[in-house]
């Protein structure tokens, strides 16, 4: 026996949670949540309350029976599974944000790089310990979980650490490709991938890019890049410039891409100022100097003044708005740092403060996630017996393209349990 359950993330982008389980082993994939704050009544717990508005799964013997009020859940808190594992496929916040609610009795296994990244995260204060014990383990180790055995195999994405997951059970395999694209610096990861020719009965593949009617990455005035060499390029071609103050505004998490801009700003000569946060997870990732413009950072990067616009480029996060007086007015390159996008009711207010600070906004995102074209093209290179496809607005959308190819796709039921040993329907 080898059974399927999706309890979360079918049509939304993101938050995908799913289990495994035979008569002794379960695996939880991926935990995260879209955010934590209630917005009810009293509950009888916050886990109660998370549960109840849909924002943790309601997933059987998972939580410790006091912090339950549902009660069909809370008569059925003692496991009947004697191993029980979490796997993370990455560190953003859509696939681990539950992760605080976990009880203790649980092991949460994720990539070595993702490990480093978390422990990171904790000393900036960007994530908190939590009571659940975090394993790392090697990219493609294979762990034995009762009867499944499971790897990280590494994708590229938009932050360290990033994996699918491969289960195999008996002679079933399951593919979670986790949040993946073709774009980044470490494309090569997913031809590997490919290559690889794993045996696979069900692929649950992420269709991000078929939520939108455009592709992602276009929107807003269409001037999203398409790739990260691209955004390295463009910003090397308007830091050489010299005759503006530039403000940059990325995503802490994707280190890549902050190490890959704190190298060619080292190399033209007009280094990037980062904040304390941004400077500590450099002067961790990288070899390379870090300059800083908050004093608080002294003791692992050189601070620099906020006078000196030719001479440096600024990363400013959107706390720190109020500092652009220091330095504008400019260039603001938003690269994937907060406020996203329209859908953050934030970001009027950012764009009005952008404007009236004087400095004219540069759209460089690069989306973390596979264009509509790569996304089919992975799934039908990867030639499962199944594809589920999921993280996305319209998963019948993607399930629609691999058909027209002869695939075979299938869209589960939330809480529905599948033998997956057995034709799924
Ligand atoms: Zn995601
Ligand atoms: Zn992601």
């Amino acid at each position: 026996m080898n059974q399927l359950t999706v309890w979360s993330g079918l049509t939304t982008i993101g938050c995908n949670i799913m289990t495994l389980h035979d008569q002794e082993s379960r695996l939880i994939m991926d935990f995260g949540m879209a955010n934590d704050q209630l917005e009810g009544r009293n509950y009888h717990s916050k886990i109660a309350g998370l549960i109840a508005e849909d924002k943790l799964p309601g997933i059987p013997y998972l939580y410790n029976e006091e912090d339950l009020e549902d009660s069909n859940l809370a008569a059925n808190t003692s496991t009947p599974f004697s191993q029980e594992a979490v796997f993370i496929s990455h560190l953003h916040l859509d696939h681990m944000q539950g992760l605080k609610y976990l009880p203790d009795r649980y092991q949460v296994y994720m990539t070595e790089a993702s490990y480093q990244l978390y422990q990171n995260l904790i000393a900036i204060g960007d994530e908190f310990p939590i009571a659940a014990q975090v394993i790392p383990v090697p990219y493609n180790q294979s762990l034995s979980i009762g009867k499944y055995m499971v790897k990280f195999i590494p994708t590229d994405h938009d932050i360290p650490g990033s994996s699918a997951i491969y289960i195999s059970h008996d002679h079933t395999h399951v593919l979670y490709s986790g949040d993946f694209r073709f774009t980044g610096f470490t494309s090569d990861r997913m031809e590997n991938l490919i290559k690889e020719k794993l045996p696979i009965d069900i692929l649950l593949c992420e269709g991000t890019a078929f939520s939108f009617d455009e592709e992602v990455g276009e929107g807003d005035n269409g001037d999203r890049l398409q790739s990260e060499h691209e955004l390295l390029v463009k910003t090397q071609a308007l830091f050489s410039q010299r005759d503006q103050a530039i403000v940059i505004n990325p995503y802490p998490r994707n280190l890549d891409r902050l190490m890959a801009l704190n190298e060619m700003s080292l190399r033209v000569k007009r280094p990037i100022a980062w904040d304390k946060n941004f400077a500590y997870l450099l002067h961790e990732f990288t070899q390379d100097p870090v300059y800083s413009w908050d004093p608080a950072a002294d003791s692992y990067s050189q601070v620099v003044e906020f006078n000196q616009r030719n001479h440096y480029a600024y990363q400013i996060a959107y706390q720190d708005i109020d500092q652009l007086d220091h330095i504008g007015p400019g260039l603001y390159l938003h690269m994937n740092g907060e406020p996203l996008g329209d859908f953050d009711p934030r970001y009027q207010t950012f764009l009005d403060q952008i404007a009236s600070h004087g400095y004219d906004l540069v759209n460089m995102g690069v989306s973390g996630h596979a264009n509509k074209e790569d996304l089919v093209y992975f799934a039908s290179e990867m030639q499962a017996d199944i594809t589920i496809p999921w993280h996305s607005f319209h998963p019948k959308r993607l399930a629609s393209a691999l058909e027209q190819l002869g695939l075979t796709t299938f869209v589960p039921e939330i809480g529905a349990v599948y033998d997956i040993e057995a034709p799924l329907d």
